[in-house]
């Protein structure tokens, strides 16, 4: 068996050459006679380790030093409900944009924990369109304004940050991080769980505005304040030390790559020759998605015969073209390019969607 082309949503595609330092090094780490897994967080080495991990970050996305950065658990899922317990008072409303399945999920889970006021919402038009800049109004006094940038199932991706008018803007970048650069600055809190450009699940990374930190919030544990987060260096409890190892070996690989701006230009050729062979394919296959909304990193396609779904998910795992089907609430199919997939995967599925059409049509 050999690795295929791996199309995953997440748990995602990671660099291979990342795999192939943590294995050599998988026994022994760093000069500690341990691996990376067996030695503590509080260690020197780890700690080090921790410390290169947030320059890269900082490096790659140009977080300036107003911002603290986070190394969290618990999954992006976790932090729909941690954010507005951190970051708005009891019963403070906060505004909502829902596009797409994640972002209608931190609606949900943030009401918990704040009013939550869904100030657009692209239903509709079965999250197929970004609501336009004007169809909606921000109340100056909600606690924060939450959207998604990348919906990793609906394919819907922000081609940059909102104006909010000064309300602090808090994204989900679980599945578009690090994949083109952004203006940190627009942004309070950028926040992503890592099992889709970053490495492992276990760990979400999340840069906040440091004012923000000083929000009282809501009653919680220490645990749940990432106040308390950032006062001791995201080791209040033991933190998911082999994914953060990995997270650091996959910034320290795109800076060799050439970082973010490099990736974004991949990024973009990846996308472009998909959606290219979708649009061109004479209706065989679709993608719903209007063109100024589509996502860089998710794209889902229907095959014009629902029936043939079977047909082309057998033959393409054949070919070495894995976890193309689609997510479950909208069938179909999904291709996943995040940062690690190299062109060459996209090239192949382009390729075998040609040929599959050509003998299915
Ligand atoms: C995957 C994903 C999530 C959920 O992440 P978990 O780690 O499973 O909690 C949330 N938001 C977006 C945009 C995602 O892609």
């Amino acid at each position: 068996m050999s690795r295929g082309f791996n199309f995953s949503a997440g748990p995602a595609v990671l660099p291979e050459p990342v795999l192939r330092r943590a294995q050599a090094e998988l026994l022994e780490w760093g000069g500690e006679r341990a691996s990376v897994m067996e030695v503590s967080h509080r260690g020197k080495a780890f700690i080090a380790l921790a410390e290169k991990a947030e320059a890269d970050l900082r490096a790659l996305m140009g977080i300036p030093g107003d911002y603290a950065v986070l190394f969290l658990q618990g999954g992006a899922t976790t932090h729909f409900a941690l954010l507005p317990m951190n970051l708005a008072s009891p019963g403070q409303r906060a505004d909502y944009l829902v596009t797409g399945a994640w972002s209608k999920k931190a609606a949900s889970e943030g009401k918990a924990h704040c009013a939550v006021n869904v100030v657009a919402d692209t239903a509709a038009s079965q999250y197929t369109t970004l609501p336009a800049a004007g169809s909606y109004t921000i109340d100056p006094g909600a606690a924060f304004v939450h959207l998604a940038a990348n919906e990793t199932i609906h394919g819907v991706e922000f081609p940059e940050a909102i104006d909010t008018g000064g309300v602090p803007l808090v994204a989900d970048f679980s599945s578009s991080i690090l994949s083109r650069p952004i203006d940190v600055t627009k942004y309070g809190v950028i926040y992503a769980g890592a099992q889709k450009n970053i490495g492992p699940s276990g760990l979400v990374v999340m840069v906040i505005r440091k004012d923000l930190l000083e929000r009282p919030g809501q009653p919680r544990a220490k645990i749940l304040s990432y106040k308390e987060h950032a006062a001791q260096g995201s080791m209040l409890n033991t933190p998911p030390t082999f994914a953060w190892y990995l997270a650091g070996l996959v910034f320290e690989w795109m800076r060799e790559q050439g970082g973010v701006a490099e990736f974004a230009a991949r990024n973009r050729r990846k996308a472009e020759a998909l959606y290219a062979a979708i649009d061109g394919s004479g209706g065989f296959y679709r993608n719903p998605v209007t063109k100024e909304a589509r996502s860089l990193m998710n794209v889902p396609f229907m095959l014009h015969d629902p029936a043939l779904d079977a047909a082309f998910l057998r033959e393409s795992e054949a070919a070495g073209l894995l976890a193309l089907k689609g997510h479950r609430d909208l069938g179909g199919m999904r291709a996943s390019l995040y940062n690690a997939l190299p062109y060459e995967a996209v090239a192949a599925l382009v390729d075998f969607m040609g040929d599959f059409a050509r003998r299915h049509g």
